[in-house]
């Protein structure tokens, strides 16, 4: 493992104070024991299980509420509510959101913002993004991760799927962040078996390593790249590990005509009928980007209940041609979803804008202006992510996991405020955002990152893109 260094406050240990009056004085152990247990219920209050009361925020429908988080859900939502908590938000004059859910994110690809852009997709990788993604070490993975998370904490993503290699440095990163993330290593063998073994084999040791954690903040993910880069084989055995793992399936799908094409050469059939014959598809799938789709292809993937992650900055920057059809799969009752994809490709991490992007693409391309409208945009960046990485959250309810966030209404572009859900989709950005609650706890307050130490992350993120870049 690399020598991660960032430094973090240290956890108080709850043992060390009781454990010490314990052993220095005998006849005070009743006293002691009651000490210990009072000042372990306080930590445990403090680090874990902190009560947040939310006062006057308003509401994505308009109405004002008070919120009661308790450990890691929402509570209780009524017009006043005057419980105890551990810390109270005054939330006047801000609007309380779901926080947003980025399904498809190359997250240390943060290191690559702006070092290759308005290329074709295919030099653009060979010439570019693989010789710098081949200089990228462990350290570097986790410094671009947290870049990431900086990012989309400030840009009110609270939850992300990411998909890239050193998954243990981005598992740590997650955890580091006080993210909610889907983290898995992307396995590809271009037909090698030896090279097969090898990524199952580092795929499985990851699954072994972090899995117990499943239901937790930071939980785990089988990635095959794309069907075009993957065999058969890796494909099938994929589908085993989500299985014996309990673990999503996220993949690449149809982002480019090429791939469709050479898919069509090698098994005769078009991408998803292809993973549809190999039992592949199901409500535990997330496949990103599905640009080129038929209508037929889009009845399979709906008869499966698999879920598509929409990334339209990226497919539209990196020139994919198509268009996504969401209309046609909403119709037929697929599961949408948007990601940012990687920051080489974007170059931005920020859910609005792909939010925004979503809505417009489709107004465009049709000739129609109702088509995805604000709410659904919204929806998919919120519900529909949850939905789709199998996490209950995305929605302000009680019993809700509490990932939250705050933005001010009072921003020049929030006002007027005629349509709320307009001002979020069309107009709102990344710099309105003021507060994030994540897993019940505050990782940021009045646009200070809480969760870690910001400065340290920018600092060491600058040095490895340097390195990468230049060395
Ligand atoms: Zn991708």
């Amino acid at each position: 493992m690399p020598d991660f260094t960032l430094t973090l406050p240290a956890t108080p240990n709850p043992f060390f104070f009781p454990f010490s009056i314990l052993l220095s004085s005998v006849p005070l152990l009743g006293v002691s024991a009651l000490l210990a247990l009072a000042l372990f219920k306080n930590l445990r209050n403090k680090t874990n299980h902190m009560s947040i009361l939310i006062k006057g925020a308003t509401l994505p429908e308009g109405k004002q509420s008070d919120i009661l988080l308790e450990g890691n859900k929402i509570s209780k939502i009524a017009p006043s509510l005057a419980e105890p908590a551990d810390e109270k938000i005054d939330a006047k004059g801000k609007l309380l959101l779901p926080g947003f859910i980025n399904t498809h994110a190359h997250s240390a690809m943060s290191l690559l913002r702006g070092f290759a852009d308005d290329m074709s997709l295919k030099r653009w990788l060979e010439t570019k993004i693989w010789p710098a993604e081949k200089k990228m070490s462990e350290t570097d993975v986790y410094w671009g991760t947290m870049l990431a998370a900086a990012e989309m904490i400030r840009s009110g993503t609270t939850c992300f799927s990411d998909m890239y290699f050193h998954p243990d440095s981005v598992h740590k990163a997650a955890t580091d962040s006080g993210m909610r993330a889907m983290v898995g290593y992307s396995v590809l063998d271009l037909g090698d078996s030896a090279k097969r073994k090898s990524e199952l084999a580092l795929s499985e040791s990851f699954l072994k390593k972090h899995s117990k954690a499943k239901q937790g903040r930071v939980f785990v993910s089988v990635q095959p790249h794309a069907p075009n880069t993957c065999s058969k084989e890796l494909l099938i055995a994929s589908l085993e590990q989500a299985k014996n793992y309990n673990a999503k399936l996220h993949i690449h799908l149809s982002e480019t005509r090429r791939e469709v094409f050479e898919l069509l050469q090698k098994t005769k059939m078009r991408p998803v009928d292809y993973l549809a014959s190999l039992g592949f598809l199901s409500p535990n799938v997330i496949l990103a980007h599905c640009v080129w789709l038929t209508k037929q292809e889009i009845k399979v993937l709906a008869h499966h209940g698999a879920s598509v992650s929409h990334n339209p900055v990226s497919n539209m920057k990196l020139a994919s041609g198509g268009v996504a059809p969401i209309p046609e799969m909403l119709e037929s009752g697929v599961n949408v979803a948007l990601g940012t994809d990687g920051a080489a490709s974007n170059n931005s991490l920020s859910m609005f804008e792909v939010m925004k992007t979503a809505s417009l693409l489709q107004k465009n391309m049709r000739w129609d202006e109702q088509s995805i409208n604000a709410q659904q945009s919204f929806d998919f960046a919120t519900r529909n992510g949850a939905k789709a990485l199998g996490i209950d959250a995305g929605e302000i309810k009680e019993g809700k996991l509490a990932d939250l966030i705050l933005l001010d209404l009072n921003a020049p572009n929030m006002l007027p405020a005629h349509s709320l859900i307009s001002n979020i989709v069309y107009s709102a950005h990344a710099g309105n955002v003021t507060d994030s609650i994540i897993d019940g706890k505050i990782v940021m307050r009045n646009r200070k990152v809480l969760a870690f130490d910001e400065e340290k992350v920018l600092e060491e993120a600058k040095k490895a893109a340097q390195r990468i870049a230049y060395s």
